[in-house]
């Protein structure tokens, strides 16, 4: 109920700043939204697109350290063809694969009966040693060879590169297979942890197996993630991107690629709250940046709703004193600037025009007699309060149309008010302009002469008398008239007004008693 009626008695200015406010802040928050969507969309778009090039780039980089790997073991494979059984000759090759590059953290040569022929760094494994059964992939495939992640004797994460070593004649010596540590630094190991970006973007690596093989975190490194869904994706397709969750349930923006020489994949990813809170830091500096503009447009609306609700306003409140007589050049004064404001105004006039008129007449009518167009009672009242207020003295004169009741009845009633119209006219033509003549009665008046004293008054009434007794009057040729006159002199004040008249009444009922058409004063 009080927001209806805040509503409702709430002024022009305070609507317009209210709804244009309201429609700015509609308006920009729509706005802001849908920039805050496509800024989003945008950005883990296009961070898709860099973690899915990024893994491919460390892919390539991957594929070709281990191609140019194996084509280092397949030619130190081709050169032992010839001189495997060459004294020393094994244990230089070992040496010269791990020591002239940083690819490999150590080398074994294996013969066609397991058996360890040479290795480096020396004694890693003894000359001699039988590879046990589930180390002898390499020995058993005869082919080119990077093996599968495999954890040695000392708990460490390796891969080998093996390559057979084919005699002379197309007999099988053995093998040569250089061994790369993953959580050991080589150039493998470097290629995958020196790329991490500074945004918290990390990379990962897994076995067509789904077993980590590179981990921002190295104790990861070994656990089985095959059932996480982006790596199920990362081993099955060449390259690819999605937003996915990982294992900790966060929401990661990841890109993947294939190494196809190992059956690896890469899978680069940034957490997506990460990319969010970059986006919110730069809708925030949008926000704060748009905030002087908003600012300004906010005083600009103030003062066009001041403007705009000025003249209404000006109007509104002097509708509110339509009794102050200095309202009507109130309103004119008021700057109706614009069509509707200045309509109103012209309405406003023309209605104070119109009312003014009536309230004119009305007050016209209520102080007159309609027969006559003299003063009635309520007239005579209003000059005697002005002659109060302004100490007028003057002299009052009451007159009374002699048998008239004989007009009435020879003649008829209408004739009557001819003859009395008749008077008025005669009486009004007689008298000076500032004298007032009043009908207070059927055929009885009073007139007022100011500034007369009682003597000169006299003379006027008996002018007056013998005036209308020799006024040619309509249908009865002649009337006469009796009047009585009074006084005011001295300080005037009402009880002597009201004497002045009671004497010239009584005065007037000597002139009738004394015969009538004549004149008495007291
Ligand atoms: P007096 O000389 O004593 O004044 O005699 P009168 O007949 O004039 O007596 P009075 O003044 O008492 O009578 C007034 C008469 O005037 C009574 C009434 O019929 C008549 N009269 C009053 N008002 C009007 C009016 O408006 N029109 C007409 N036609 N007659 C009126
Ligand atoms: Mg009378
Ligand atoms: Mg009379």
């Amino acid at each position: 109920m009080q927001v209806f009626r805040f509503f409702f008695r709430t002024d022009l200015r305070h609507l317009i700043l209210v709804l244009t406010i309201g429609c700015v802040i509609v308006t920009s928050g729509n706005s802001f939204q849908a920039i805050y969507n496509v800024q989003r969309d945008l950005l883990i778009n296009s961070t898709l697109d860099a973690n899915q090039r990024y893994a491919e780039k460390v892919a390539e980089s991957a594929e070709m350290l281990l191609t140019s790997a194996q084509n280092s073991v397949a030619f130190s494979a081709s050169l032992l063809a010839g001189d495997f059984y060459f004294a020393g000759k094994p244990e230089e090759e070992v040496y010269r694969l791990v020591e002239q590059s940083e690819v490999f953290n150590s080398a074994i040569i294996v013969n066609n009966q397991a058996e360890v022929v040479a290795s480096y760094p020396d004694g890693i494994l003894q000359k001699g040693y039988v590879l046990p059964e589930n180390t002898r992939q390499s020995y058993y495939e005869r082919k080119p060879l990077i093996t599968n992640p495999f954890h040695s004797v000392s708990g460490k994460t390796l891969i080998s590169i093996s390559h057979p070593i084919w005699g002379e004649h197309g007999n099988y010596l053995g093998y040569l297979s250089g061994t790369i540590y993953l959580n050991k630094n080589g150039s493998l190991s470097r290629l995958m942890r020196d790329h991490f970006f500074t945004d918290q973007t990390y990379l990962y690596v897994v076995d067509q197996f789904g077993e980590l093989l590179f981990h921002v975190d190295p104790n990861r490194v070994g656990e089985n993630v095959s059932q996480m869904p982006l790596v199920k994706q990362a081993i099955l397709n060449d390259e690819g991107s999605q937003v996915a969750t990982n294992s900790l349930g966060i929401e990661m923006v990841a890109g993947y690629a294939s190494v196809p020489v190992a059956n690896w994949a890469i899978v680069v990813q940034r957490p997506k709250d990460k990319i969010m809170h970059s986006l919110n830091d730069q809708m925030l500096n949008v926000l704060w940046a748009s905030l002087p503009i908003a600012f300004l447009t906010l005083i600009v609306i103030w003062v066009l709703a001041y403007l705009i609700s000025k003249p209404l306003r000006q109007l509104a409140h002097s509708a509110e004193n339509v009794n102050d007589a200095d309202m009507q050049r109130q309103i004119v004064s008021i700057r109706s600037w614009y069509f509707e404001a200045s309509q109103l105004k012209m309405a406003v006039l023309n209605a104070i025009g119109l009312l003014n008129d009536k309230i004119h007449k009305l007050d016209v009518d209520s102080h007159t007699d309609p027969l006559t167009q003299l003063y009635n009672r309520r007239g005579m009242q209003r000059l005697l309060d002005d002659f109060e207020a302004k100490h007028q003295q003057f002299s009052v004169l009451a007159l009374d149309i002699d048998h008239f009741k004989l007009v009435n009845d020879r003649y008829g009633h209408d004739i009557g008010d001819l003859v009395i119209q008749e008077l008025a006219m005669t009486m009004q033509n007689f008298i000076e302009d500032s004298d007032t003549a009043c009908r207070v009665g059927g055929e009885e008046f009073l007139i007022f002469l100011p500034n007369t004293k009682a003597e000169r008054a006299l003379n006027v009434a008996e002018s007056l008398c013998e005036h209308v007794a020799s006024t040619v009057m309509p249908k009865v040729k002649n009337i006469t008239v009796s009047i009585g006159v009074g006084c005011v002199e001295g300080d005037v004040e009402s009880t002597k007004i009201d004497m002045a008249i009671k004497h010239a009444d009584t005065a007037l009922y000597d002139a009738k008693n004394a015969g009538r058409n004549c004149v008495r004063f007291i």
